[in-house]
């Protein structure tokens, strides 16, 4: 039963209901991770003897700041890892997977990615397609890709050529990011892993776990990744930390990464906490259940638009390794009318209209809808896409499924208002 305070069109009213049925089971699977994701964390905090002291800050150097080095070792424990690094001074998941990769590679060495083009943001970093000043391959790292599958799974035969007893690390992606293709599964992963290791076991594999943590019951370091980074404005903030990132694995690595974040003799013994450690923790326990309304609210999206005919993937009742639901608009209008009608359902910023600009780094002008309380949190429902071919529109986030499930309906309520879309 919905009360129409937002005049959405009665037909939009009754096919929301239809999905709402259609998609039950599938939300109720869905429960299953969230309670056994919910339960790891908390085991981590009690395990821990978090207390109200923790939930304080330091300032200056950060020395003996008690709450951060607890909350680095719950996140240890959350991922099945030796140690973790989980910084305010991070400042995104770009330099997260930076620290990572400059902490843990020399000149000389060589990187592979294993799922072929990196996330747009890691291209400029390792010197793609120009070893611009200060990247990887500026550094002297040498590069290679290989490249997914025509149906964009990943090739193990490929991988096991790619990798030579001198790669140092090698990249997995594990998010779609603004692909069409499936996202990995902890599957995929690893079997990739296992093939890595069968030619170089020395070889750190690092996944890129931005949009993936909380999807699944395992994390990436569960199924044999050496090192994983990520965004707290994405999945693992829940929604509270206002920024932030971590690198979680084993030590060695992990210690590395925290010598480039700060300095060599310093790592990760310094770093002020500030205000965070409190966003920090009641963030990383309220995930498991954010990262579901967003799963939730994402399957609702699939079996939505499908059902307003357009192409989306994954599928609603397709198995999911990311948050990102994408649908296929077909035109620059509809990808317009879809992101504009998302944003009026925000609890922020739903009086201005998104409009396509020219983002740098971007081939295209890209479009993006996101009214949030944290300025670009992912994890907040959010829309984006570059107007090119075939218009697809990226969703992920939500904090709350029931949000989702608006921003669909708004979202579809402007492209019929501007005759795009047939009921
Ligand atoms: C978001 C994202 C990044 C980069 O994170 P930022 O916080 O935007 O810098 C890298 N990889 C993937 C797959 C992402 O989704």
């Amino acid at each position: 039963m919905n009360s129409n305070i937002f005049d959405l069109d009665q037909r939009l009213l009754t096919l929301i209901d239809e999905v709402e049925q259609e998609v039950r089971s599938v939300w109720l699977d869905r429960e299953v991770i969230t309670r056994a994701n919910q339960w790891k964390v908390l085991k981590a905090m009690q395990d821990h003897q978090i207390s109200d002291f923790h939930l304080k800050g330091s300032t200056g150097y950060g020395y003996g700041d008690t709450g951060r080095d607890a909350l680095e070792e719950v996140y240890a424990q959350v991922f099945g890892t030796e140690s973790a690094l989980v910084r305010g001074q991070i400042v995104s998941g770009t330099h997260a997977l930076a620290i990572a990769m400059f902490g843990n590679l020399q000149p000389g060495d060589e990187m592979v990615s294993a799922v072929g083009d990196p996330y747009d943001t890691l291209r400029k970093l390792i010197g793609l397609p120009q070893p611009g000043p200060g990247s990887l391959r500026a550094l002297g790292v040498k590069y290679r890709q290989v490249e997914l599958t025509a149906d964009g799974r990943p090739d193990l035969p490929a991988i096991e050529n790619a990798v030579t007893p001198k790669t140092r690390l090698v990249l997995l992606q594990r998010s779609r990011g603004y692909a069409w293709r499936p996202a990995l599964s902890l599957e995929d992963l690893a079997a990739m892993i296992e093939t890595i290791k069968s030619v170089n076991p020395a070889a750190v594999c690092l996944v890129d776990n931005c949009y993936g943590e909380f999807v699944n019951q395992l994390e990436p370091t569960q199924v044999g990744a050496d090192l994983v980074a990520g965004s707290l404005i994405k999945n693992i903030g829940g929604g509270l930390a206002p920024t932030g990132g971590y690198v979680a694995g084993k030590a060695e690595p992990v210690e590395n990464s925290a010598r480039r974040l700060t300095a060599p003799g310093i790592g990760s013994a310094v770093g002020a906490s500030l205000e965070f450690n409190r966003p920090f923790y009641q963030g990383l326990f309220l995930a498991p259940q954010v990262v579901s309304e967003a799963m939730k609210g994402a399957v609702f999206m699939a079996r939505f638009f499908e059902r307003l005919n357009f192409p989306v993937t994954p599928r609603f009742d397709e198995p999911r390794g990311d948050i990102i639901q994408a649908v296929a608009l077909g035109s620059a209008e509809a990808l317009i009318a879809f992101c504009q009608g998302l944003q009026k359902a925000s609890p922020v910023d739903a009086h201005v209209a998104p409009v396509p600009w020219a983002m740098p780094g971007y081939q295209d002008e890209v479009i993006m809808a996101a009214g949030t309380f944290i300025q670009g949190a992912s994890i907040e429902l959010s829309a984006d896409g570059p107007l090119r071919q075939p218009y697809i529109g990226y969703v992920q986030g939500g904090l709350t499924k029931d949000h989702v499930i608006l921003g669909a309906a708004m979202a579809a309520q402007t492209m019929l208002d501007r005759g795009m879309i047939k009921i």
